[in-house]
């Protein structure tokens, strides 16, 4: 696993911040030019977001007295940063995660961008600043409410990510986060294909038999999808019914040219998680094993016995839209 990066809440809100171009963020160009060329050189490094919560532990009978906590060096200017804690917590709350938990940055900018649009309610609020409650002086510029107002549902659709790649830089999540350049996945479309073509033994992740099933059931096996290579796998088993199907656990030969596809790390970074969930909840459905061989036939016969409908594995009974499992 990688080192955890660790970063006070708010400070990845400054980071989207300095991304929008403000030069006098509260987390001081240091901390926002280390969030920035982390989460660029690994979108998927753990994250721990942090809250000084510990600072509210000494007892409340001490809180005025000479106690050996409060004169602990630096315990003084933490206590006294009450303001900085408050806007940590309010981005904790909204993501509906635990101060110090370690998610991925992906997954992290993710739930910032799907639930949080404004900074009102945590850099600035209705109530009047004051001098024991003062305000960021780029509070009220909002920068992250320009980042995230053109739409940001779309920054996750794989069509749209195939088909702009990098034009999407700079917009909403991909301010801060990598995105995939089109002429990489158009390189990769083209070797997986001809690899596809030639295999003598498919590696599928056993969620994808079932997107199989749906991009037939929605007519789309007639055109081969620039994102992914579903279409090119189903031809290959209809032409070759008996070929070798090996079930593996995490991204397959379906997942080259996507974006979404970090082919270093050979990881999904959209869905890491979820989908391995899915691949589980396919195999334990067939009663197989990760690692499983079995001719296409028989293999899509067992998955036609065992699985009824796909909503049993991707159905909203079976997946939680707002966390990140
Ligand atoms: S407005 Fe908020 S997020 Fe932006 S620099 Fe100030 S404290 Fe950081
Ligand atoms: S609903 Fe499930 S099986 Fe169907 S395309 Fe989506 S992930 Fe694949
Ligand atoms: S990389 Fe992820 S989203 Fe893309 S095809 Fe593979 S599993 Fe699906």
């Amino acid at each position: 696993m990688d080192d955890v990066f660790e970063v006070r809440a708010h400070h990845l809100l400054c980071a989207f911040c300095a991304a929008a171009g403000c030069e006098t963020t509260l987390a001081g160009k240091d901390v926002t030019d280390a969030v920035t060329a982390a989460f660029n050189a690994n979108p998927c490094i753990p994250v721990s977001l942090t809250a000084d919560v510990d600072s509210a532990r000494v007892p409340y009978t001490n809180i005025h007295a000479d106690d050996p906590q409060i004169s602990e060096p630096g315990f003084a200017p933490r206590k006294r940063d009450y303001a900085g804690r408050m806007r940590d917590l309010e981005v904790l709350r909204r993501l509906g995660l635990q101060p110090n938990s370690i998610n991925s940055a992906f997954d992290i900018v993710r739930l910032l961008f799907r639930n949080i649009s404004s900074l009102e309610g945590i850099c600035f609020y209705s109530v009047k600043p004051s001098p024991d409650w003062p305000e960021c002086p780029n509070a009220r510029l909002d920068s992250f409410k320009k980042l995230s107002a053109d739409g940001f549902d779309d920054y996750y659709s794989l069509h749209l990510c195939r088909t702009l790649g990098r034009e999407f830089e700079g917009r909403g999540p991909y301010s801060l986060m990598p995105i995939r350049d089109t002429a990489a996945m158009d390189r990769a479309k083209k070797e997986s294909c001809e690899a596809i073509a030639e295999a003598g033994r498919l590696f599928i992740r056993p969620h994808h038999l079932l997107c199989l099933c749906c991009l037939f059931g929605s007519g789309g096996m007639g055109t081969p999808l620039e994102e992914d290579n579903l279409v090119e796998i189903a031809a290959k088993m209809r032409q070759e019914p008996e070929i070798p199907v090996t079930l593996v656990e995490g991204c397959c030969m379906v997942c080259d040219p996507c974006p979404a596809f970090d082919a270093e790390r050979h990881m999904c970074h959209f869905m890491f998680v979820k989908d391995q969930l899915k691949d589980l909840r396919v195999l334990h459905r067939l009663g197989l094993a990760p690692g499983t061989t079995l001719p296409a036939r028989n293999l899509f016969k067992l998955l036609y016995e065992k699985v009824k409908s796909t909503s049993e594995i991707c159905g909203p009974e079976a997946t939680s839209e707002n966390s990140l499992m």
